[in-house]
């Protein structure tokens, strides 16, 4: 995929503010610090559109970047922080779910997973959420670069066992270090909304 063009649209707090421009969506989930946003920044080649850990606290935006006028990156905020309140984490869980149930613009989400771990009950619930609506998944093992290639497949098996993974959902190593992975996400995403 050639990137052209990229650029931060909005921070939203609530679906009256989701762009009505009806491109596709491809949201990213995970724990706070997983490489979410370097993830984002490896896909479109920035070094810092995606705020690097932006603002923990922020439970209830989700961060909307444009692509090529082709893809949104909808970055939901990082889940698994402690000093988050229950309003808050009920809040998050409140946008998120209406999110995935009635964004008909969702095209694939993006499950990022740190391989060095197991993913957490958060990952896992996520994941579930994610099935129940019916929302293609592909699953990202970020951090590639920090287990030796020897061990991947170990790593791997571990993720797939902890959500339960469906079979037919893809998985891809990621490093946003190296760009392992990269093309191949590109892939998956061009494939997903049609291009
Ligand atoms: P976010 O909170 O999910 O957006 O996570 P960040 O993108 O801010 O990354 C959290 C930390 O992990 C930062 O220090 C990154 O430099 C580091 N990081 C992210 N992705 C990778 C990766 O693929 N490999 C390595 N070695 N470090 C990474």
């Amino acid at each position: 995929m050639k990137i052209t063009q990229s650029e931060f649209i909005i921070s939203a707090v609530r679906p009256s503010q989701y762009p009505v421009d009806a491109l596709p969506e491809i949201a990213l989930a995970g724990r706070s610090n997983v490489g979410k946003s370097s993830l984002i920044n490896k896909l479109i080649l920035r070094k810092n559109l995606a705020r690097t850990s932006s603002q923990p606290g922020k439970t209830q935006q989700l961060n909307y970047y444009r692509v090529n006028d082709m893809v949104y990156f909808v970055d939901f905020p990082g889940y698994g922080y402690a000093k988050v309140s229950k309003t808050q984490r009920e809040l998050f869980g409140q946008m998120i779910e209406t999110y995935i149930r009635d964004r008909e613009e969702l095209k694939l989400q993006l499950l990022v997973i740190d391989m060095r771990h197991a993913p957490s009950k958060d990952d896992v619930l996520m994941y579930h959420w994610l099935k129940h609506y019916n929302v293609p998944t592909c699953i990202v093992c970020t951090k590639a670069d920090k287990i030796p290639k020897g061990k991947w497949d170990k790593h791997v098996k571990v993720i797939k066992d902890t959500l339960e993974a469906d079979p037919r959902d893809q998985i891809v190593m990621f490093s946003s270090e190296t760009g392992l992975g990269r093309e191949k996400l590109w892939e998956v995403i061009s494939e997903a909304i049609g291009t």
